[in-house]
């Protein structure tokens, strides 16, 4: 089959490997039929954190498709099913399983489609991939819904949803967002959900902050100066109410711990791939903020969240800019890196 794989800092490359088969008798085999370039793949791409994926493993943890084939041990999954599924590898029975927290799971050793984080595990850039755990993991996708209104749901919508929701919004506050790119921009329409009076939304890349605008967002252009500055200035002296980080680097941590009101709420999805970065302590300390930060349990959100895509409520598939094939990859992740040709988000199709 055809899949993306990493070759280096800065490299992808398509490429023909060995079919993926059912090993374990959970396992299933996805025919894909879309996948995704996530952020998270640019901290691999970027040969961010030290240590890589392996030279030659396939990239991604963002898809769907078709079960092709089926273990002997699946019992609610049959050849045909479209399904989609989370980016974290995860057994459903573990204890971290069962008390909600797949991303912990003890079984897989917190395995990632496509990551280098914890055990490495096949991607999902590519035709086929296997899916352990399937009867845990696959999420029907109901007729009627198309592929990019569901993909999402596996990852980059339910961050965005559960970033806003760990910010505790409540109505008619004020909400900044750090961060237009996908990530961001879920947040953004995740957080309209809650009710709140005014949304920022902080970048440089004047194509995505108007998406954002389009959302609902007043844009914050981080070229007009220190965005903690902009927003008290926005908001007379006060700072949001609670800041959404999704970007995922020192600088906008810093600047969103610098921009929220005294006693206000700071939620972080961004990946810090970093072992320690620095931090604002004794802002953070005086201020007496909360903070909340962490990988997201999406196999948690897939389900509650899928009705308010059907029903037009979250909009996903607006943020997609790109379509290609998978033998263009490079080139999606290339604009996708660098913004250009007004790149958001880059779906792949085999
Ligand atoms: P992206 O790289 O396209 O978006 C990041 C955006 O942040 C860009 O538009 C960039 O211009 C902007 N930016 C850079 N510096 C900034 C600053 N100081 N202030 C405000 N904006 C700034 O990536 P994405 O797909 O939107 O992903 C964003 C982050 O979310 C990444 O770190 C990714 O790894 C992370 N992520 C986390 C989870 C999770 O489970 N927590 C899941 C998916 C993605
Ligand atoms: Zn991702």
């Amino acid at each position: 089959m055809k899949a993306i794989t990493f070759q280096g800092v800065g490299d992808v490359k398509t490429e023909e490997v060995g079919d993926p088969k059912v090993v374990d008798s959970t396992d299933v085999v996805l025919r894909i039929t879309t996948s995704a370039v996530c952020g998270s793949d640019l901290h691999q791409y970027h040969g961010r954190g030290g240590t890589l994926v392996q030279k030659g493993a396939i990239m991604g943890h963002e898809f769907m498709g078709v079960v092709d084939q089926v273990g002997p041990g699946v019992r609610t999954l049959r050849t045909g099913d479209r399904v989609v599924v989370p980016f974290s590898v995860s057994c459903g029975h573990c204890e971290w399983c069962k008390n909600r927290m797949p991303t912990q799971c003890t079984t897989t050793g917190r395995a990632v489609f496509g990551g280098r984080f914890g055990h490495v595990w096949g991607g999902g850039q590519a035709e086929r991939v296997r899916v352990p755990f399937a009867d845990y993991l696959c999420e029907k996708v109901p007729a009627g819904m198309s592929d990019d209104d569901a993909i999402f749901l596996g990852d980059i919508l339910s961050t965005g949803y559960v970033c806003a929701e760990n910010g505790g919004i409540r109505p008619g506050d004020t909400v900044a967002v750090f961060g237009a790119g996908p990530v961001g921009l879920l947040a953004l329409q995740s957080a309209q959900l809650f009710g709140p009076a005014r949304v920022f939304s902080v970048d440089r890349v004047d194509y995505r902050l108007a998406l954002a605008a389009e959302f609902g967002a007043e844009p914050v252009n981080l070229d007009g100066g220190d965005p903690a500055e902009q927003l008290r200035a926005l908001t007379s002296g006060r700072g949001p109410d609670v800041v959404l980080e999704c970007v995922g680097h020192e600088t906008p941590f810093t600047q969103a711990i610098q921009a929220v009101r005294a006693g206000g709420t700071v939620s972080s999805v961004g990946v810090y791939v970093e072992t320690s970065l620095g931090f604002p302590a004794r802002e953070a300390f005086f201020k007496d903020l909360t903070l909340k930060m962490g990988i997201c349990n999406a196999r948690n959100f897939m389900a509650p969240l899928l009705p308010l895509v059907q029903r037009g409520k979250l909009k996903p598939a607006r943020i997609i800019t790109h379509t290609m094939a998978l033998a263009d990859a490079p080139r999606g992740y290339a604009i996708f890196d660098k913004k250009e040709d007004r790149a958001i988000k880059v779906m792949l199709k085999p």
